[in-house]
């Protein structure tokens, strides 16, 4: 799963539960080339007229990029008609272009594919060649679908003025400020500016209905929120503008004024979503989901400071994935209750614990989301760096420290360091063995509570992180929370002499491996712990049917094993008829069906773990044709431990409770201290 072979960066969203958020790397130079564009989009003809007129920053080797189906009609340098040495990489067509010429002008014509139908996310996501189509069309920049710079290897930032017409019925966006909107009888002309750098013109046009609302922002600017909606959504635009206005409020007034004067939701035919400077890009069918306004619309509307008002260095790491899912989706469970907060944090622990020892990858390395373990990495021990640092500098200077980051840094790429250099200078103290520890090692400490003689001790597998832990300490009058400071492999942990029991982390704000009593099993694991064996149970029909629900439920594919074989050493992902799933249980000594989900719906699945540790998803079907209908939701719920599907709806989930770690103190032992 990737993207256009373009460093220009982009981010999805996945239909239902996580963000997908895919980016590549970026290399910049510092001047910005600007566009001038006149566009013509024929979507019933799948055709796109365009001329566009570049202005050149001085530099050696620069070169002009276009799809390679592009047909050009003109090419001036400078006003001169020229023939430039040109070569082709894959789709692109390259030329150079000589070195002092302050301008090239290109017209060009490019043919269009149709914008597929009941494509998958993953489909969505493979594709990165421009369609069009009356229902919706998307040129996502990385397609080079107009002409481009790059000096050397790299794309160039760019500004632009774009000028779309469509035909009557259409609407076209590109990021930036609306500037101009006028319409005849027979086509609709828009002006779109974008003054400050940005990375590349991602292009959409729809049958949308456009509604506006205008609001202050924090400096006193009239910003315009829009939804340009397919017409069988509008009737949600009100819903979803007061809810944009609640995003801009809260991420103006904690961090700074927003760096556009628009922003706009467009709905896509196509079940996925982008984020781009000034505008989000999300499938019709994500959008009627009602929880997609509460969370992923917030995430994506800070994703204009982080990721697109600042830009990640790619190549040296990517904080804005961990910084926005903190300040976003974090933000709004900790709205919700404490409980969902911690919810949030012992999910991203427990998925981060279900990747083997060794096998995950520093976080200073995740550049963009491509599978589950990058994921979990990418998004949530990023997002609980963010947590601890708080709980370590405290509200007020975390909040300063965001806010001196966006001044300093307000379209430029920024790094990790950057990003620490502005929390340490105010929290006023050094952060760097910290940063160090969470972005650079690749595993998580191992931590456990023991009992040495009479005393308790809080020992680190490796011993290689400083860390602070809360210890409840509990007595037979209340409960106290110590924070003890271990650096080494073990340290004690002073009691007092009443206290009957301790309690590691209760409140799970501490990266670290949880053990497994800590930490119920969920249905994702099955992508986190390396490749996955596929047992299919029953006859020919539940074997094609659980071969295509097993594409769909994992990362990587499977290795089949015969449907007599026992668990093995490898995760093991089980699918088949109710009788055959339960008499492989007990052939095996596997833990048995759990009571709840007896005789319930056409379909339950259920995590469980294999005797070495290794994650088991079982899924049970009454029929091949019930698995079948299962495999559109079953994909979209792995944070639970149990589901129940009938005829392809989820009809009940849930998770066991997650249970810190405890020490019971004999009231000897805590006599003795
Ligand atoms: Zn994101």
């Amino acid at each position: 799963m990737d993207v256009a072979p373009r460093p220009a960066w982009r981010r999805a969203l996945a239909c239902l539960i996580a963000w997908l958020c895919l980016s590549m790397a970026p290399l910049w130079a510092a001047e910005p080339v600007s566009l001038d564009m006149q566009l013509r989009l024929l979507p019933g003809e799948r055709r796109l007229e365009g001329s566009a007129l570049l202005k050149l920053p001085a530099s050696a080797d620069r070169r002009l990029v276009i799809r390679r189906s592009a047909r050009l009609a003109s090419l001036t340098v400078d006003g001169q008609a020229m023939r430039l040495k040109r070569w082709w990489r894959g789709d692109l067509e390259i030329r150079a272009i000589p070195d002092g010429a302050r301008t090239v002008e290109v017209s060009w014509q490019l043919d269009l594919a149709s914008t597929p139908e009941n494509t998958t996310h993953r489909e969505t996501l493979g594709s990165n060649g421009p369609t069009a189509g009356p229902a919706g069309s998307f040129l996502p920049a990385g397609s080079y679908w107009y002409p481009s710079l790059q000096v050397g290897q790299d794309d160039q930032m760019q500004r632009w003025r774009v000028t779309i017409e469509v035909p009557t019925g259409q609407r076209a966006i590109v990021p930036g400020r609306l500037v101009e909107d006028d319409a005849d009888v027979s086509r609709v002309r828009t002006i779109y500016r974008m003054d400050v750098p940005a990375t590349g013109i991602d292009l959409m046009a729809g049958p949308y209905v456009v509604a506006e609302r205008a609001i202050e922002s924090v400096d006193g600017r009239s910003l315009k929120l829009r939804t340009l909606f397919h017409p069988r959504i509008a009737d949600l635009s009100s819903d979803y503008l007061d809810a944009l206005g609640r995003y801009f409020k809260r991420y103006e007034e904690w961090i700074g004024p927003y760096p556009y004067d628009d922003f706009s939701i467009v709905s896509s035919p196509t079940p996925t979503g982008f984020g781009m400077p000034s505008l989000t890009y999300l499938g019709v069918d994500v959008l009627r989901l009602p929880f997609i306004r509460d969370t992923s619309l917030g995430h994506e509307v800070l994703h204009n400071w982080w990721g697109n008002g600042v830009y990640p260095a790619y190549g040296r790491g990517n904080w804005s994935e961990g910084l926005t899912t903190f300040m976003a989706d974090y933000t709004y469970a900790l709205d919700a209750s404490p409980d969902k907060a911690r919810d949030m944090r012992v999910g991203w622990l427990r998925d981060l614990s279900a990747i083997p020892a060794g096998e995950a990858l520093a976080l200073r390395r995740f550049t963009s989301r491509r599978h589950g373990v990058s994921a979990a990495i990418g998004y949530g021990k990023s997002a609980m760096l963010f947590v601890m640092l708080r709980d370590r500098i405290g509200q007020a200077a975390f909040d300063r420290a965001i806010r001196r980051f966006w001044r300093q840094h307000r379209f430029q790429v920024a790094d990790w360091s950057q990003l620490r250099a502005a929390f340490e200078a105010e929290a006023g103290q050094a952060l760097d063995r910290f940063f160090a520890q969470w972005l650079d090692a690749r595993d998580l400490p191992e931590l456990r509570l023991q009992a040495v003689g009479d005393t308790p001790k809080l020992s680190q597998g490796t011993g290689r992180f400083d860390l602070d832990v809360p210890v409840r300490l509990s007595s037979a009058t209340g409960n106290t929370q110590r924070a003890i400071h271990l650096a080494g492999r073990d340290v004690a942990i002073p009691v007092t002499p009443d206290t009957t029991r301790l309690t590691l982390d209760p409140e799970f704000r501490v990266l670290r491996r949880l053990g497994a009593a800590e930490a119920a099993p969920v249905l994702r694991e099955i992508n986190l712990a390396g490749r996955a064996s596929l047992l299919l149970l029953g006859d020919a029909d539940f074997a094609t049917a659980g071969a295509t629900l097993a594409d769909r439920l994992l990362d990587r594919p499977a290795r089949r094993l015969p449907d007599t074989a026992a668990p093995g050493n490898a995760p093991l992902l089980v699918i088949g008829p109710a009788a055959a799933i339960d008499a492989w249980l007990l052939r095996h000594a596997q833990a048995p069906r759990p009571a709840n989900l007896a005789e319930r719906g056409d379909v339950q699945a259920w995590a469980a773990r294999l005797p070495n540790g290794k994650p088991m998803m079982v899924v049970s079907g009454a029929s091949a044709a019930a698995i079948e209908a299962a495999t559109r939701p079953l994909p979209h719920l792995g944070p639970y431990g149990w589901v129940v599907i009938e005829a392809g709806r989820t009809v009940d989930k849930g998770q066991a409770e997650s249970h810190p770690q405890g020490l019971a103190l004999s009231p000897r032992a805590a006599q003795a201290r």
